[in-house]
């Protein structure tokens, strides 16, 4: 493998060329037309464009991305998450185009690509799933025969689904024959299969996922597990390694069976195996993510190991060189940074990027596809970056999140940057009392509209006043004594000597005489 084209955009794409980098590979990024002048196209050692900027013109188009590997001289193609990643088709076309897919087979991503399938094949290997069917449902009578069965609440399923689409909880026998047509119309319209199927709906669990690499000479490794409880509408928001929900015990049993799920599937390269783990701290596969994830440098930073450098070596053939699973070390968190207005209903924010203050300093990395300049728009996900960071313990992690997102400035555009600030002062995020319904549950406090405006100048000018006096008092050339009001007792008093560098910036006009 010596060059990697990479299938992709934003911070996925950058990510991957920085692993490339690292290991001595050149990269190939692609773009729309909406993209030309992003930081993947400009980091990248070769681009080509794809064509205009909807996804179904450019990202999506398998055919275009595979002429482009071929006419650069790639070798290999790295799908990153989203996109064509989980397309059994595509990874078969990167093969049988002589190319190096950087992923699982395209069987492994078949067997996981159904839930039903996949619900079957765990439950072959002893992996417990949510009491449900495996089959699809045949009409509203069947639903509700199996209901009766398990009890409600019951959740309705998409067989195909992904990001929470064609899902319904049902709270009633009345209401079920008119969940089933409607999520049955949603998969329809949305995955053009309207098999849908039922679960148990389980009550205040969390989402718990298991990181696994595989490699090609049959070595499984678990590489524990990540919390991805604080969602909104099934989608994540933040997320952490380790949980603070499984101890070592926990970890073992759920790392081992995800390996059994793994294997059972002849999975290779990284993957993700999803459960729900309810209070009783009985654990439920859900689902197997045949790709990186977002949320996969809460991994590395608690295991020290580099998993999009390892994707890559393991398509190359390396051998893991750990055959056991790894426990953490420390805490890692991770904020999703997103275009979206949360106190306004969390509405897509679109708009050019003015100004960024890039938080730093210690155990804080920033995965990001935005610089100053970047258009955001409305054909791509909203997510800009993530901002990540290491501690040694939880709490700690929470208060370097929070001093990390206090220093983060993104202008020109809306972002979720607040209602984080908010969710890390939160009692019950600092105590690790979440599950998958807490953020929906805790929303309006969360995103309460901000104290009014002059409220907030009047603040900033009491902060800024008290700055200059404690900054005076402090200063031996200040001729203002301790407690008298600035400008002296009569309010036209001597002034305080000005520094080297303010008497330059007003001779520049910078600043006001
Ligand atoms: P998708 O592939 O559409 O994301 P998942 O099966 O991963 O669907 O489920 C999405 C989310 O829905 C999960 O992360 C969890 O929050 C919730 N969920 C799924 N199944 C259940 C269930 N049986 N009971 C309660 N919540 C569930």
């Amino acid at each position: 493998m010596r060059k990697v084209l990479i299938a992709n955009r934003g911070e996925i794409a950058l990510r991957v060329i920085r692993a490339c980098r690292e290991l001595g590979l050149a990269s190939v990024a692609v773009y729309s037309d909406a993209d030309a002048r992003a930081p993947h196209v400009r980091e990248a050692d070769e681009a080509v464009r794809l064509g205009a900027p909807p996804s179904s013109e450019s990202y999506l188009r398998g055919d275009l991305i595979i002429a482009a590997a071929i006419a650069s001289g790639a070798d290999a193609i790295h799908p990153g998450y989203g996109f064509l990643s989980e397309r059994e088709w595509f990874a078969r076309a990167v093969r049988d185009a002589g190319l190096i897919w950087v992923g699982p087979p395209a069987e492994a991503i078949a067997a996981m690509g159904s839930k039903t399938a996949a619900r079957t094949l765990a439950v072959s290997r002893d992996v417990p799933v949510v009491p449900g069917t495996t089959e699809a449902l045949r009409d509203a009578d069947e639903a509700l025969k199996i209901a009766a069965e398990f009890g409600y609440p019951v959740l309705l399923k998409a067989a195909a689904g992904g990001g929470g689409k064609g899902m319904r909880v049902v709270r009633e026998p009345s209401a079920l024959a008119a969940a089933l047509a409607a999520a049955q119309r949603e998969a329809m319209s949305a995955f053009g299969d309207d098999a849908v199927y039922v679960e148990k709906y389980i009550e205040g669990p969390r989402h718990v996922e298991i990181q696994v690499l595989a490699d090609t000479h049959g070595h499984y490794v678990s590489l524990g597990e990540r919390e991805c409880s604080v969602q909104r509408r099934h989608q994540k928001m933040i997320e952490e390694a380790p949980s603070p929900a499984v101890n070592a015990d926990l970890r073992k049993a759920m790392g081992a069976a995800a390996v059994r799920v793994a294997k059972a599937a002849g999975y290779q390269n990284a993957g993700t195996c999803e459960f729900l783990l309810a209070p009783d701290e009985q654990f439920y596969f859900l689902e197997m993510n045949t790709r990186i994830q977002v949320e996969h440098p809460v991994t590395e930073l608690v295991t020290g190991i580099d998993l999009v450098q390892w994707q890559l070596r393991i398509a190359a053939g390396e051998r893991l060189p750990f055959t056991t699973s790894i426990d953490p070390r420390g805490w890692a968190m991770e904020c999703r940074i997103t275009s979206e207005d949360a106190s306004n209903d969390f509405l897509p924010s679109t708009g050019r990027i003015e100004y960024l203050r890039l938080p730093g300093g210690p155990g804080v990395r920033w995965d990001s596809g935005i610089g100053v300049g970047s258009e955001v728009t409305l054909y791509y996900d909203p997510m800009l970056a993530k901002l990540i960071v290491w501690a040694p313990t939880r709490a700690d992690a929470i208060t370097r999140m929070h001093r990390a997102l206090d220093e983060l400035t993104i202008q020109g555009i809306e972002t979720s940057r607040e209602f984080h600030l908010r969710v890390m002062e939160d009692d019950e995020f600092c105590r690790g009392a979440i599950d998958i319904q807490w953020l929906e549950r805790r929303l309006g406090s969360l995103t309460a509209a901000p104290a009014p405006r002059e409220q907030v100048e009047a603040a900033a000018i009491a902060a800024a006043l008290l700055a200059e006096r404690d900054r005076q008092r402090r200063s031996p050339r200040s001729t203002v004594r301790a407690g008298e009001p600035l400008g002296g007792a009569d309010g036209a008093g001597t002034r305080p000597e000005l520094s080297p560098w303010a008497r330059l910036a007003r001779q520049h006009g910078l600043r006001d005489a």
